[in-house]
């Protein structure tokens, strides 16, 4: 008799996910977590204070284009003659193959004199380029809106950038002071621009076959990466609310659900703090 095959739904691949098999640490009981909890996470990897600081690079970049007042750090990317309004992942998305869909919606998309496109993403961040361990994750961010944007006919991509805003050190007197404004202080953030090759097309192949592999197995993989506490620490504290939540509950019961649960919360995000990134 034939094994019976596990059901998978199609695959709704993140373009910000496709590059998690180029990480040096990676783990595929992650990698199988992320496909399968389509973002909606108790937590976010990242404080959000880097979104803001994106959003607002994007606004400060938006508004040099409508003023005609393009920022000298763009130079490198060719003759700029345009500021896209960039697609949702609603609308920026196409399918891999019967069982997947690749989305994402990129920070920017420019189009230079000769009809081509850059296509850029926002990280604040120091900008250390092929050297930041996050950055094959970045390349295939954007070879993923590369792939989207041809697929979608949006044009030729001639180039892609990391646009990073780079928190500066200051080392004078002088600079310290003059960050002083009436209501608070302002810091100042660098802006850096790092080109990114492509991958090739053999690369975005092998990485989708990663993807539908890690997402059609089974079952979560048991084991994480050797060496990562953090999903021991997680199982301890699913150990000591679920079977609370399993039991059933009487009112007073489910206030002690509330409590741990609450504990839980704040306890994974005091870890999550240990590690700040940009
Ligand atoms: S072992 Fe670490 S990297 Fe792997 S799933 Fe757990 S927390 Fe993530």
């Amino acid at each position: 008799m034939a094994k019976k095959q596990p059901v998978i739904d199609k695959l709704v691949l993140p373009a910000k996910k496709l590059g998690l098999p180029l990480m040096p640490d990676y783990c595929e009981r992650c990698h199988y977590i992320v496909l399968h909890m389509h973002g909606q996470f108790p937590f976010a990897p990242f404080p959000s204070i880097f979104s803001v600081i994106d959003s607002n690079t994007k606004k400060i970049f938006d508004w040099c284009f409508r003023e005609g007042d393009l920022h000298s750090a763009l130079a490198c990317l060719g003759n700029l003659t345009e500021n896209l309004v960039v697609p949702t992942y609603q609308t920026f998305q196409v399918d891999v193959g019967d069982d997947m869909v690749l989305r994402g919606s990129p920070d920017a998309i420019f189009k230079r004199d000769d009809g081509s496109l850059v296509i850029a993403d926002y990280k604040c961040a120091q900008a250390r380029g092929e050297y930041d361990p996050l950055f094959p994750v970045y390349r295939a961010q954007l070879s993923a809106y590369k792939y989207l944007a041809e697929a979608l006919e949006w044009g030729t991509v001639a180039k892609m950038a990391l646009i990073y805003t780079e928190p500066f050190v200051m080392q004078t007197a002088a600079q310290v002071a003059a960050c002083k404004t009436k209501d608070g202080i302002k810091l100042d953030l660098r802006v850096k621009v790092v080109e990114v090759e492509p991958l090739t097309d053999d690369e975005m192949n092998g990485l989708f076959d990663v993807a539908r592999k890690i997402y059609g197995l089974p079952v979560c993989p048991l084991q994480g990466r050797p060496g990562c506490r953090s999903c021991v620490q997680v199982d301890n504290l699913l150990d000591m609310v679920l079977p609370q939540i399993r039991a059933g509950a009487s009112e007073s019961l489910r206030d002690s659900i509330r409590y741990d649960v609450a504990m839980a919360a704040s306890r994974i995000g005091a870890y999550a703090r240990l590690f700040p990134s940009g």
